[in-house]
């Protein structure tokens, strides 16, 4: 039986102002949760805003990241129970981005993650390898490790989202093959089964992210252990995200 909802998650990164709520006033009067998961990641600074326009709860929200402890003297910091406060059900960790440019590493995704998870957010735990790994086949070990180090039962009980995002596919204009992603999808699924049991395997949903557009959208939403789309570029401007959300809509079955 099919217990995973699809879900799709908008990921602005450092990018958004007041200005642009106009555009996400758009998007708001046209979607709703009825049929897949609609999230938006926008920077931390519009969270609060963002919540106070969702009225009708149309958008879930995620932050783009959390600090793994819950609060104290981290200056430039934001904690997990804040996210939540502004309004935030999920936070990324994890992202390719944070990992090369503060050398977040797994066990520090993992902290923030059983972080996340205590203050009652649900963490989109990213995983990915960088393009030396893909071009000499070492994917599967890469990942394997990320998630053997990023999760643990506690983290699993509140049923998080899997984003396999290859690095040398952000913002690239590059995607593996369909078949490439169903085998790095199915073998993340296997992994949650065998060290988690069934259960795990069947409700955390494994999404994938890295230049997914209108063109490859359908191709790749309609894969079999594909429960969504981490998406980037094409989340910023509301008519390209709302494009991608029909075509997920399109690929239930
Ligand atoms: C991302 O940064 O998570 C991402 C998927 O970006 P893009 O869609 O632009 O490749």
């Amino acid at each position: 039986m099919e217990v995973r909802r699809k879900i799709i998650i908008g990921n602005w990164k450092m990018n958004g102002q007041s200005k642009d709520l106009v555009d996400i006033n758009l998007l708001l009067k046209k979607i709703t949760q009825k049929e897949i998961d609609i999230v938006i990641a926008p920077p931390a600074t519009l969270l609060y805003e963002f919540n106070g326009l969702n009225t009708q709860k149309n958008l879930l929200l995620s932050g783009q990241n959390c600090h793994q402890v819950e609060l104290g003297a981290y200056t430039g910091e934001i904690s997990a129970a804040m996210l939540k406060n502004a309004g935030a059900n999920y936070v990324i960790l994890g992202h390719s981005e944070r990992r090369k440019a503060y050398k977040e590493t797994s066990t520090l995704v993992r902290l923030k993650a059983s972080e996340a998870v205590k203050q009652g957010l649900t963490p989109i735990i990213c995983v990915g390898e960088h393009l030396k790994s893909y071009e000499s086949n070492q994917t599967l070990n890469v990942i394997e490790k990320q998630l053997r180090v990023s999760l643990n039962s506690k983290i699993i009980c509140d049923n998080p989202v899997i984003a396999y995002e290859p690095v040398w596919a952000i913002g690239s204009n590059k995607t593996p093959s369909p078949e490439e992603i169903e085998t790095v999808h199915s073998f993340t699924r296997n992994h949650l089964s065998n060290r988690f049991g069934e259960h795990a395997a069947n409700h955390c949903r494994i999404i994938y992210g890295g230049s997914v557009n209108k063109n490859n959208a359908s191709k790749i939403f309609s894969l079999n252990n594909v429960d969504g789309g981490l998406i980037g570029g094409a989340s910023l401007k509301a008519i390209d995200f709302l494009e991608l959300i029909m075509i997920m809509k399109n690929s239930l079955t």
